[in-house]
């Protein structure tokens, strides 16, 4: 959510509201800086955020940016000395004896078959030999094209090897830039239509209809944004 206001809800953000994104974007940073982890998320986020304010900033005038400008170029430059320290970050190996090398093949390839984003198998073949060899499995790449994209899509973009063997890997890619992927977290939002509530999947709801199941919509991150547009 906080990359899809990055990318078009920052002109509507009151002086409040964009002082607590701020905030919020600081404390993840900080965070990923103590933990290392994911920090290529938070990377993208920022490059969306750098990239639309530098557009807003130049447009000053044109666009309606709440608040002084001397602010944002102020933010712009926070912006900028984040990524500078992620990108100085350095990943420390901790040395507990057992390692991710050290698991049998069966189950380093389970752990890719388990990724949903095709950017994280990439950068887990990275890391050994025998990881890049489980990264360009054709099955692999075949099931997350077929868990994110839908046959008619596969037509559309059809890439062939000379052998004629479909490309999975950069007809993956290539589906990417033109669909939206499936959108999965951790937890979602829920909307009762029954108790017109917005609750969290894993921790319910005290609801009173007969059926609950029934009453229940998903609310992605998009959605959420929307129900805030009159
Ligand atoms: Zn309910």
């Amino acid at each position: 959510m906080l990359q899809l206001i990055a990318k078009s809800q920052l002109t509507s953000l009151s002086g409040v509201a964009q002082k607590n994104y701020f905030n919020v974007l600081d404390k993840i940073v900080q965070k990923v800086l103590d933990d290392h982890q994911n920090p290529r998320l938070i990377k993208d986020l920022l490059q969306d955020l750098s990239s639309t304010l530098c557009i807003l900033i130049r447009g000053v005038g044109k666009s309606v940016l709440v608040g002084n400008i001397n602010i944002w170029v102020c933010r712009l430059e926070t912006i900028l000395n984040w990524q500078q320290q992620l990108q100085n970050l350095q990943m420390t190996e901790v040395d507990s004896g057992l390692t991710l090398s050290d698991l049998p093949v069966h189950m380093l390839s389970n752990i890719l078959y388990r990724f949903s984003d095709g950017w994280d198998i990439v950068t887990l073949g990275q890391v050994t030999p025998t990881l890049s060899a489980l990264s360009e499995d054709r099955r692999l790449w075949k099931k997350l094209c077929q868990y994110h994209f839908g046959e008619k899509q596969f037509c559309r973009h059809l890439i062939l090897s000379e052998k004629g063997h479909i490309e999975w890997k950069l007809m993956y890619f290539a589906l990417q830039k033109h669909y939206p992927t499936k959108e999965q977290y951790g937890d979602t939002l829920h909307f009762c239509r029954h108790c017109s509530i917005l609750f969290w999947k894993d921790s319910g709801h005290p609801c009173t209809a007969a059926d609950p199941d029934s009453c229940f919509t998903p609310v992605s991150p998009q959605h959420f944004i929307d129900l805030f547009k009159f």
